[in-house]
């Protein structure tokens, strides 16, 4: 799928890329839909074509041998490829805080189709990893719909435990039952913290609480009164966000108490810094997966927790030509090729 600068979108077809010694050829499995790719592909105006789509899951089609020794893969091996590439010489870099590489470039939106070799997306049959990849083995048996989520899974990881500091039996408020603000749900509740997720429906109020929510607030419903048997939260998890979630997930922190935004988001209003200063509120962000992929691979192999439930929709390439599944897309999934059964 082509996303032209006008924003208009077509399928094209490309010759499958020779692979050099530092570059790996992924025959994509399922892509995610990110509210990052959901931004992309309802922007107006693009610098140059892309192919969007910014994680992928996939099989190694082909692998230069410098890669495969960094990447520890081989041909055939069913990997996930972490949203964006760095230098992985820089400070950042070097000390487990790649995200914040001043060379990093996202898939998708930050590889424009003439640099070469083309293929920078996820949105197609194949993807070209570029050298300065995070590239993560999984097992041929995980559910696709669980496996593709670990790269998301690792970044809300990093937000709790490496910015957020949460310790053990705190209360963690979630801002929406986003795919991220749940897999925060059921990080949390593994590690032994206490989750309420916000703004729920009636749809999904049950998967939050399956997701390992101890308390959910229906849309609209004020967070400051929780039951008496549960803290006030100390850490806010802000996953996408209005200003009136925003203000009232703050207001419900304890003082002292952290905010922790999940990329970035739009409709932050001013006036709460004013009143996080007063109770020593600290205000972090994280801008992309941290380090440590242990604790989100954990939680993904666990069958409790029903993550196929986090993608509702699987699309094809034809189906993102329309742009009727706008709603629920932080929801889907994109298959770029025919289903892939066992090995490339
Ligand atoms: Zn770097």
């Amino acid at each position: 799928l082509v996303l032209e600068p006008d924003a208009n979108r077509r399928i094209q077809e490309f010759s499958v890329p020779t692979v050099p010694e530092d570059g790996l050829l992924l025959k994509v499995e399922l892509a995610r839909i990110t509210q990052r790719d959901k931004a992309v592909l309802s922007t107006e105006r693009m610098t140059a074509a892309v192919i969007p789509g910014c994680i992928a899951l996939g099989y190694v089609q082909a692998v230069g041998q410098k890669a495969a020794s960094f990447y520890e893969v081989k041909t055939g091996d069913r990997v996930v490829v972490e949203p964006f590439t760095t230098c992985y010489r820089c400070k950042p870099c070097l000390t487990a805080k790649r995200r914040l590489c001043a060379h990093k470039r996202w898939y998708g939106a930050g590889f424009p189709l003439t640099e070469h070799p083309g293929l920078g997306g996820a949105y197609s049959e194949y993807m070209y990893v570029r050298p300065g990849s995070r590239v993560h083995k999984v097992p041929d048996s995980w559910d696709e719909r669980a496996a593709v989520l670990l790269p998301e899974a690792i970044w809300v990881f990093g937000a709790l435990f490496e910015v957020g500091q949460a310790g053990l039996g705190k209360g963690i408020l979630i801002d929406a039952p986003t795919v991220p603000g749940l897999l925060a749900a059921a990080l949390a509740r593994e590690s032994g913290l206490q989750p309420i997720v916000m703004n729920c429906d009636d749809t999904n109020k049950e998967l939050a609480t399956r997701m390992g929510a101890l308390r959910v607030f229906l849309r609209g419903e004020k967070v400051e009164d929780l039951p008496e048997n549960m803290p006030a939260p100390d850490l806010f998890l802000v996953t996408s966000c209005d200003a009136r979630t925003f203000t009232s997930g703050v207001k419900a922190l304890v003082p002292g108490g952290t905010v922790v935004v999940v990329d970035t988001v739009d409709g932050v209003p001013k006036e709460i810094f004013q009143y996080g200063m007063k109770k020593e509120i600290a205000f972090k962000s994280i801008s992309g997966p941290g380090w440590d992929v242990k604790g989100a691979r954990n939680l993904l192999e666990k069958r409790q927790y029903p993550f196929a439930a986090l993608v509702t929709h699987v699309l094809s390439l034809n189906d993102l030509l329309g742009t009727k599944w706008a709603d629920k897309w932080d929801w889907a999934c994109v298959r770029p090729g025919a289903p892939l059964k066992g090995r490339a």
